[in-house]
């Protein structure tokens, strides 16, 4: 079978088209600002690799103590993370649980399969989440033709859960009920602060079951690149193993942990400026006839086209050319993403511009 070829739109090179003046297409599009430049050049720097680099190694201590965990590796990408996470915690043949609309499963190229040889078993639940008596029922006897069931996994915040957020109570059930059927718990805390922000409940707190999480500097925190992934000091160093052998191993590069401490300093408080400018936005978007728009729980605001007879695609070309990108995640599921680059005074331009491609 001949397969399409891989499309992918870079929203901004497409000269055709009029510059983007609002941008919710991800919030991964924020620009390091001149102060967070401003730190990334006065950075302190050394050899990562050998243990050298003041700036990563101060990034790595304020991590494992913001999540309550014995120590911390800094790695280029959360994607990287969730990776090593994998190939630490499971063997080949070893199946993962974690919600049918994980990351994992749909945007790490097939990363479980093709790198720790493990299977991902997607469990179902509203908005990302999923309970007690879902991982129940996907539990294997444990016989010799079974897979070994050895770690489940939870994104916090669901992205394509809508940017919800696990309740402590839900979370720690899960968790726990993981924990004693003798699996690993790992935590894909790419918009892990979000979730801080928007319940209150301390980041060590609610990671407090998870052998391992990590946090994105990349997903509103305007970092340009830089994830921590966190655990037991023991968990640590077989990550480190993985990050050596898959080039992940870095020289200077306090040079970009710089920029993820100025955002723990400036940039993780003013998430509820996001969450504000979501629920403003959805508001705005609830009042367009035939729209379906789900309540945000954070920065993440989805809706539904299907009974206004334009597809996602069609929509998204529409308002990209009046200058808003959004991003297409559905035949008719579009989401709009809020971020430290967008402005409150942002968003009734941008209900005005989605209304008026579906008018027409
Ligand atoms: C973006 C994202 C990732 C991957 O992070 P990158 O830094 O882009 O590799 C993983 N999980 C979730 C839930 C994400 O939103």
């Amino acid at each position: 079978m001949i397969q399409a070829p891989l499309v992918y739109a870079p929203p901004r090179l497409d000269r055709s088209l009029p510059p983007i003046r609002i941008n919710l297409f991800s919030d991964t599009q924020t620009r390091p600002s001149p102060a967070m430049k401003d730190a990334m050049m006065r950075a302190e720097v050394g050899d990562e690799q050998n243990g050298d680099d003041p700036t990563i190694e101060a990034l790595c201590d304020r991590m494992a103590a913001l999540m309550g965990k014995e120590a911390a590796v800094f790695l280029p990408t959360g994607t990287m993370c969730n990776q090593i996470a994998i190939l630490t915690h499971c063997r080949p043949g070893d199946e993962i649980l974690a919600h049918e609309s994980a990351h994992i499963i749909a945007n790490e190229g097939g990363g479980p399969g093709a790198l720790a040889g493990a299977v991902v078993w997607g469990l179902r639940g509203a908005r990302g989440m999923f309970d007690s008596q879902a991982i129940g029922a996907a539990l294997r006897e444990r016989r010799r033709n079974s897979p070994p069931q050895t770690l489940l996994a939870v994104e916090q915040t669901s992205n394509a859960g809508g940017g919800s957020v696990w309740p402590l109570s839900l979370l720690n059930d899960v968790l726990g009920t993981a924990h004693a059927e003798g699996m690993k718990t790992h935590m894909d805390g790419a918009r892990l602060m979000n979730a801080v922000v928007a319940s209150g409940v301390p980041a060590a707190q609610m990671v407090d079951g998870c052998d391992s999480v990590w946090l994105d500097f990349t997903k509103g925190l305007g970092a340009p690149l830089g994830a921590v992934l966190c655990g037991s000091a023991a968990f640590i160093d077989e990550a480190w193993r993985w990050k050596q052998r898959l080039g992940g191993s870095l020289r200077q590069g306090g040079v970009c942990a710089a920029a993820c401490l100025y955002a723990l300093d400036h940039n993780v408080d003013r998430l509820a400026e996001d969450h504000a400018n979501a629920k403003a936005l959805a508001e705005g978007l609830a009042a367009i006839p035939r729209l379906a728009v789900e309540t945000p729980e954070t920065n993440l605001v989805f809706f539904d086209t299907r009974g206004t007879g334009q597809t996602a695609t069609e929509l998204a070309a529409s308002v990209r050319r009046e200058g808003l990108s959004v991003s297409v995640v559905g035949a008719y599921r579009v989401r709009a993403c809020t971020h430290l680059d967008v402005t409150a005074a942002d968003m009734a331009p941008a209900v005005e511009i989605i209304a008026a491609a579906l008018r027409s």
